[in-house]
């Protein structure tokens, strides 16, 4: 993987930059009386060299925790002012590399950003700080009968600042929408230090839709300090549906038939055998271990028209050769289906010392066909692959198994996965649902997208982010200065790069 190469000046200067940092956030605070507000120390270090891209380790030049807004704005005005790269970073879930240090880089925890601000059930809305957890959003407000709809499988952990940067998705997305559905306004600090309000608690805001172009940004344009989103009220009724067929085609065929009748499942996801195994033995969901693929159908809303869903579903699945079929009785049941599902990543990472997760999405009707060139694939990388997926919005999350203590494993799972994502493009679909770019689908982007189309989207970058200190070496395959993008800073009268050609 290649990074940018590092700044030898910045990193001569380590012990300064931790020094003025460490007068700009404090070892504790009033809003955060324990922890430390700046970490040298390398041992200390270790815990942030890498995020959920276990793969790929970097231990980081600072790592700097602020408390407050106005923090994060001093901390970036220093770095923006003194030529120091800025790595955001949330919970560190990220399958993507989003928060991968860079050596010569201050990383920006926010996990001290940890507050829910405001609950404002009259205009069903929560503004939390960014490091506050998905879960933890839905925890605040359920005893009123809501929750906040988007739920990655890492909500326990991932926090609502990583979820807006990544526009992260879930299991009920499908029906009520990704992060971007579910968002209203944001705050966020721009690398001059200057703090922008995108957004607010109103539907349609009337200005650019700048938190559209936030939302998936992953680190590169700003630092978000503060997030306000949708909350919804719990249905009546919530019943899930679990469906065993012989081979993946016959589920793939029922996916596509539920959705072409009309009916739009709060959840509709699905397994392979592999993954159907892991799970059953890791959490003991009563799956039937004589399929070859499994969905989980969740319906919601009025107890009369799940009850009527759920007949119609069956019919579909009937008609596609499902082999077992039981719908919940009771909400325990529903959690236990589900439970399997959710605990999936870790189920698998019970049966291979390692997995690179892939997230590719396609549309619906090449799933068969992917299915069955992802199993050729398998035999000729010699890697098993176990598949778990948002089956209803097409998004992949093949699981590629690999011992990185075998010479060359990880490279072939790298390769094998990077098939994977080509076939998803190749067939219509996109590099990635809802893990982000960060890293690992970096080398990637020009499968999918032209010279011009990533001009466009790195001028936009240079708007935010003229100087390049946001998470560099992320996103983008090749770093270009702003100025060859059209874009130029001119001080002190000389024009940057003059041999350039400029437009
Ligand atoms: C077991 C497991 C299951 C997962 N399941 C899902 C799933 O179902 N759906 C899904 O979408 N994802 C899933 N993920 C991936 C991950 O949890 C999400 O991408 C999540 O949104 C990352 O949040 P985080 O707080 O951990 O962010 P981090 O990993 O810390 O950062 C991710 C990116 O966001 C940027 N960032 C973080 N905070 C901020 C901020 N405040 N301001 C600006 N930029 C910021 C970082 O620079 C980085 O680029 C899963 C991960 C794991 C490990």
């Amino acid at each position: 993987m290649r990074m940018p190469d590092p700044d030898t000046d910045v990193i001569a200067r380590r012990a300064r930059i931790a020094r003025d940092l460490r007068r700009l956030v404090p070892d504790g605070s009033s809003n955060s009386p324990v922890g430390e507000g700046v970490i040298v120390d390398e041992d200390e270090l270790r815990a942030y060299e890498c995020d959920g891209l276990t793969a790929y380790r970097q231990p980081p030049l600072v790592v700097v925790l602020p408390s407050t807004t106005e923090q994060v704005s001093k901390v970036l005005r220093y770095c923006h002012d003194h030529g120091v790269k800025i790595v955001p970073r949330g919970a560190g879930t990220s399958l993507s590399g989003g928060a991968l240090p860079l050596a010569d880089a201050v990383t920006l925890g926010l996990g001290k950003f940890n507050r829910i601000l405001d609950i404002d059930y009259d205009n069903r809305c929560v503004v939390a700080q960014p490091g506050v957890t998905n879960l933890g959003i839905t925890q605040a407000v359920q005893a009123r009968g809501f929750y906040y709809a988007p739920d990655p499988s890492s909500q326990i952990a991932c926090s609502i600042g990583g979820n807006v940067a990544e526009n992260a998705g879930g299991v009920h997305c499908l029906k009520y929408g990704l992060t971007t559905n579910n968002l209203l306004g944001l705050e966020m600090v721009l690398m001059t230090g200057e703090v922008v309000r995108l957004g607010g608690r109103h539907l349609d805001p009337g200005d650019l839709d700048l938190m559209g172009v936030v939302t998936g940004s992953e680190g590169l344009l700003g630092v978000i300090t503060e997030v306000t989103v949708r909350i919804l009220r719990g249905p009546e009724t919530a019943r899930a549906v679990l469906m065993g067929f012989p081979d993946t085609t016959a589920a793939a065929d029922t996916v596509a038939a539920i959705i072409a009748q009309g009916i739009i499942p709060a959840g509709l996801e699905m397994m392979d055998r592999p993954a159907i195994h892991a799970a059953e033995d890791f959490v003991h969901a009563d799956y039937p271990l004589d399929v070859e693929a499994l969905l989980i159908c969740e319906l919601d809303g009025p107890e009369a028209e799940v009850d009527h869903l759920i007949e119609r579903v069956a019919a579909i699945a009937h008609d596609n050769r499902v082999v077992s079929l039981r719908a919940s009785a009771d909400d325990a049941e529903r959690a236990l289906f589900w439970a399997g599902r959710k605990a999936a990543f870790p189920a698998v990472g019970r049966i291979s010392p390692d997995y690179l997760c892939m997230d590719g999405s396609i549309p619906r009707q090449a799933l068969p066909r992917v299915l069955q060139r992802m199993t050729e694939m398998s035999r000729r990388y010699g890697l098993r692959v176990a598949n778990v997926f948002h089956a209803g919005d097409g998004n992949l999350h093949p699981l590629i198994l690999f011992d990185a203590n075998v010479s060359d494993e990880l490279e072939r799972a790298e390769a094998f996965g990077a098939d994977i994502l080509r076939l998803c493009v190749a067939v219509g679909g996109v590099l990635t649902g809802e893990h982000g770019v960060g890293v690992e689908k970096r080398d990637l982007m020009y499968t999918m997208f032209t010279e011009t189309d990533m001009a466009h989207q790195q001028r936009l970058k240079c708007a935010f982010d003229p100087g390049q200190f946001l998470n560099p070496g992320k996103v983008f395959p090749t770093l270009h200065r702003c100025a060859e993008l059209g874009r130029m800073r001119v001080s002190g009268g000389a024009v940057p790069f003059p041999d350039i050609p400029r437009f």
